[in-house]
């Protein structure tokens, strides 16, 4: 541990300010004193007594002044966890911001961050640990020979070495956007001995075919991954890699971004657009805007990559005077070997778009469609379908009498699997057997509503009967999806099918969208995308257009092959501007449409918005909860010293959401909205208070739960 030479008075406790997991809502948000005999630096994990139980924590603060004689007495004494490092001042700072930002206790933010079993942990399993910690982890020199780069990844990587970024890599799927994530690691592992670089990845299956490409350029023994497949053992083991410098890439999913990394020099944040980096419960952060603020407090350099940006990414990237200029703007529109001289767009698959008006009613796939599967079939090309609904079809129901398969605990339909003939909620995940005839009229000939990925699926095998492949051989079709991938180990091994040519027709749900480096797909096809065309969420079409870009990107990968590539569209609205956009691959035109929209809406990125939410047995209990909340925020925040910042704030009523009840839990929201983020974030602390003392209010006893969020994806 760290002893202050200069500390004289011997056996003089010192008081301590330490981060402890108190409960989410409790008022205990700030660090709770303690007291040690020796002197601890900040950032010292240290066992301490927290009510009845013994807690890990972290020192906040050392030598804060004696308290009042009269308490001194009550203050309970830590043990520090001997042997480790203390947590560095720019990871408190991370974490500091973070918690006030998304308006959560430090020590519930800190002690999230911190690996599961380092709470367990006692000091000398800890030494035996570190003991194992091999030294810092030897960087493959120089990186093994890897291809030279294109004219556009030359002059991205240009960039980021001799820029201070942030950076937006705009580069479209199959630019090589990978390739120029590991050049700017080596540069910055190269011009530092001891460097770390931290990559971030949207999907937990992702990261295995990641970590491998970066581990054949660097060496195994230099990167570590971080992310919540990971058994307890290796995750703390990969954290204290990390945290002792001896992991020189670390590779992971949203969790990571908290992870200590002392030498951190380098942030890329891969499909930066993916709704995963948002953490949906607990402190709701966006590791994306996270390693934004990471890079600045600690002077490492951000990368945030994507074909299709979010528009809050895009809009920052915009050069003044149109746009704020904030992050630096990378554009690699042309896939790995189109040439300069070609059009960018020629390498990319191209997008038809399927009028399923004129197409036989009911057909699940258009016939030229089916057709032209057959065609790259016959070729040993590989097909992907796109359907992004799990199951066989998303509602049972009853003609004769209107009953639906409605589950009894939420506002929403249980789903038919037809694989083991179940009705299956997937909200709470409440499971009955099929029945066998309505249960409101006992008709016996109950059918479904709409088609899942298991449909799909099992309709395939018929519809392609009689395609065969280049040995004569047939047609063999895979699902993948959260339903199919379950059980450890499932994922990767139906990928693996995929890569290793297993398979001719590939179904599934976005989960194969994203990412994957797949060589053989010439033909990708979203077979009913209509549905979020004219949804509520605002963000909607931004999300549709990611992921059939994406989707699109999985088409063609294999330039070599000659084969021409093709992206197929079912749609009731082939006019729609959405897929006229897709067909070009102009996502800039998209965006600037939809930022058009957004900026006459006042929606973000031109104003910042937060939800309150709350859960109740009853609606009514919720909205009363939110509705009181926001009518005391008035009282007490309208006059004074944030009369100001509250000017600025919308308060719009509260509304059920979407799915309202899951699990018999009613759930409400009330959207604040202001252009300004700092008056938002004064409003939102101001409102903690008001919050917690409504909560414990005998009117309010009904009320579960409530959270905020800030910077909500959905609202
Ligand atoms: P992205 O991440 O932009 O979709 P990748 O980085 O996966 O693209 O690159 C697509 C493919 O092109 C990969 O198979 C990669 O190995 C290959 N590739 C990348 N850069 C080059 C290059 N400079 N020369 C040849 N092939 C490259
Ligand atoms: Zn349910
Ligand atoms: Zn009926």
């Amino acid at each position: 541990m760290q002893v202050d030479p200069d500390s004289t008075a011997a056996g003089a406790p010192h008081w301590l300010a330490v981060a402890v997991p108190t409960p989410a809502h409790s008022n205990l948000a700030e660090p709770l004193t303690y007291r040690s005999d020796q002197p601890l630096a900040p950032g010292t994990l240290v066992r301490v007594p927290l009510g009845k139980r013994e807690v890990l924590g972290v020192v906040w603060h050392s030598d804060l002044p004696a308290p009042p004689p009269e308490l001194a007495p009550q203050v309970r004494p830590v043990a520090p966890l001997e042997g480790l490092a203390p947590l560095d001042a720019h990871w408190r700072a991370l974490i500091t911001f973070a918690a006030r930002y998304y308006q959560r206790a430090l020590g519930e933010v800190a002690l999230a961050a911190l690996p599961p079993q380092l709470r367990t942990l006692t000091s000398v399993q800890m030494a035996r640990r570190l003991k194992r910690q091999g030294p810092a982890g030897a960087v493959a020199t120089p990186p093994s020979p890897s291809l030279p780069l294109s004219a556009e990844q030359a002059a991205a990587l240009q960039a980021i070495d001799s820029g201070a970024g942030p950076f937006l890599l705009f580069g479209a799927t199959g630019s090589g956007k990978t390739e120029v994530y590991m050049r700017a690691a080596a540069d910055a592992l190269s011009r530092d001995a001891a460097a770390q670089v931290l990559v971030l990845v949207p999907e937990i299956n992702l990261t295995p075919q990641l970590e491998a490409r970066f581990a054949e350029r660097f060496g195994a023994d230099a990167v570590v991954a971080l992310h919540s497949g990971l058994t307890p053992a290796q995750r703390l083991g990969n954290w204290l890699a990390a945290h002792l410098g001896r992991a020189r890439i670390v590779l992971g999913t949203r969790v990571a971004v908290m992870a200590s990394i002392p030498q951190l020099a380098l942030i890329v944040v891969d499909e930066e657009h993916d709704p995963s980096y948002k953490q949906q419960e607990g402190a709701r952060y966006s590791a994306r805007d996270l390693a934004i603020y990471r890079g600045h407090q600690c002077g490492a350099k951000v990368v945030l990559g994507s074909a299709t940006p979010s528009l809050e990414s895009w809009w920052a990237s915009t050069p003044e005077p149109d746009g704020p200029g904030r992050y630096q703007r990378l554009a690699m529109p042309r896939r790995i070997g189109t040439a300069a001289s070609e059009d960018a767009t020629t390498g990319l698959p191209r997008v038809r778009r399927v009028d399923m008006n004129r197409q036989p009613k009911g057909a699940l796939l258009a016939p030229p469609l089916l057709e032209a599967i057959g065609e790259r079939i016959a070729r040993g090309e590989q097909v992907l379908l796109l359907l992004n609904r799990r199951g066989w079809a998303p509602v049972l129901h009853c003609a004769d009498c209107g009953w639906k398969s409605e589950c009894p605990h939420c506002s929403a339909y249980q789903v038919f699997h037809k694989i083991d003939r179940t009705l299956r909620c997937h909200h709470c995940g409440f499971t009955q057997r099929v029945p066998h005839a309505c249960p409101s009229c006992g008709n016996a000939d109950i059918g479904t509503l709409g088609r899942g990925t298991e449909q799909l699926e099992e309709q395939l095998v018929g519809l392609l009967a009689n395609v065969h492949r280049p040995d004569g051989s047939s047609a063999r079709v895979l699902r993948i999806d959260a339903d199919s991938a379950r059980g450890a180990g499932r994922l990767e091994s139906q990928l693996a099918q995929v890569h290793d040519g297993e398979v001719d027709v590939l179904v599934g749900t976005q989960m194969v969208a994203k990412g994957h480096d797949f060589r053989r797909v010439t033909l990708v096809a979203a077979v009913n995308p209509d549905g979020a065309l004219y949804a509520s969420d605002f963000r909607a079409p931004e999300r549709l257009f990611a992921l059939l870009m994406q989707a699109a990107g999985r088409a063609g990968r294999d330039a070599a092959s000659g084969a021409t590539s093709e992206m197929w569209v079912q749609t009731q609205y082939p006019q729609h501007p959405l897929f006229a956009a897709l067909k070009l691959h102009d996502y800039p035109g998209f965006a600037a449409e939809q930022l058009k929209e957004r900026s006459e809406a006042g929606l973000p990125p031109f104003s910042h918005l937060a939800l309150l939410r709350a859960e109740a047995r009853t609606q009514e209990a919720a909205q009363g909860f939110l509705v009181a909340a926001a009518d005391a925020a008035a009282e007490s925040l309208a006059q004074g010293e944030l009369a100001g910042a509250f000017d600025t704030v919308t308060w719009y009523p509260a509304v059920p959401l979407t799915v309202q009840r899951v699990a018999n839990i009613e759930r409400a929201q009330m959207l604040l909205e202001s252009p300004s983020r700092v008056a938002l974030q004064r409003v939102l602390a101001a409102c903690q208070p008001i919050l917690h003392a409504l909560r414990a209010s005998p009117e309010h006893r009904a009320v579960l739960r409530w959270a905020i969020d800030v910077d909500p994806l959905a609202v």
